[in-house]
């Protein structure tokens, strides 16, 4: 498939934390970034069992109803003490309500004082006339009570390998230069370079 800077590529993603960190790091590529909510395209179910399917499930389903490119992100927090949760379930962890106040309780509840070594992960889709996936991880540890107000999700109980502030205190350019999202959108970027 090719995609180049000019084209219109649709983020189908609802969330609009993640929405604003997409277009911070799609803006240098030169793409015609449309979000899936203002087309008025609905979310579907995310029903995969790995963050890889449900991120195509989300890119396929907008690049079906737009006839566009659809770039979509599937991520979540990994916590190695709890095999892995809440993973692809850390945005229904905070509920209808999307209370991460309370998803971030529950993460310091389940952990009961064992080793808070944890990871983020993110999958970016991108759908068109085919199909390609993109992870990035980044390492870290948890800390109680959460500290920050930037970012988003369980950004403020996050303090990434090398840093001494979580997620929700640092700069977002700072997180951009270190995160599991921003390390993805390497692994796509390089992939855009080697499409021209
Ligand atoms: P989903 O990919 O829409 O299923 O949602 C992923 C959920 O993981 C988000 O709602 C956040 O709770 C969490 N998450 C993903 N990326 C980040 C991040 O960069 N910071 C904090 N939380 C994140």
């Amino acid at each position: 498939m090719s995609l180049r800077p000019g084209d219109t590529l649709v983020v189908a993603s609802h969330n609009p934390g993640k929405v604003r960190e997409i277009e911070d790091l799609l803006r240098p590529l030169g793409f015609k970034i449309v979000g899936a909510a203002a087309l008025g395209i609905a979310e579907p179910e995310e029903t995969g069992s790995t963050f890889e399917e449900n991120a195509l499930l989300k890119a396929r389903a907008v690049c079906a109803a737009t006839g566009l490119a659809a770039l979509a992100d599937d991520s979540g927090l990994s916590v190695d003490a709890l095999d892995g949760a809440p993973g692809i379930y850390s945005a229904r962890w905070a509920g209808p309500q999307r209370d991460f106040a309370a998803a971030m309780a529950r993460v310091e509840r389940e952990l009961a004082g064992r080793e808070p070594k944890a990871k983020f992960v993110c999958v970016l889709a991108l759908a068109g006339e085919d199909t390609h996936c993109f992870r990035g991880e980044v390492a870290g540890t948890l800390i109680f009570p959460p500290r920050g107000t930037l970012g988003f999700g369980y950004d403020p109980i996050f303090v990434a390998d090398g840093m001494k502030e979580t997620f929700g205190e640092v700069d977002p350019a700072l997180k951009h230069r270190v995160s599991h999202r921003a390390k993805a959108f390497e692994k796509f970027r390089a992939w855009l370079k080697a499409q021209t």
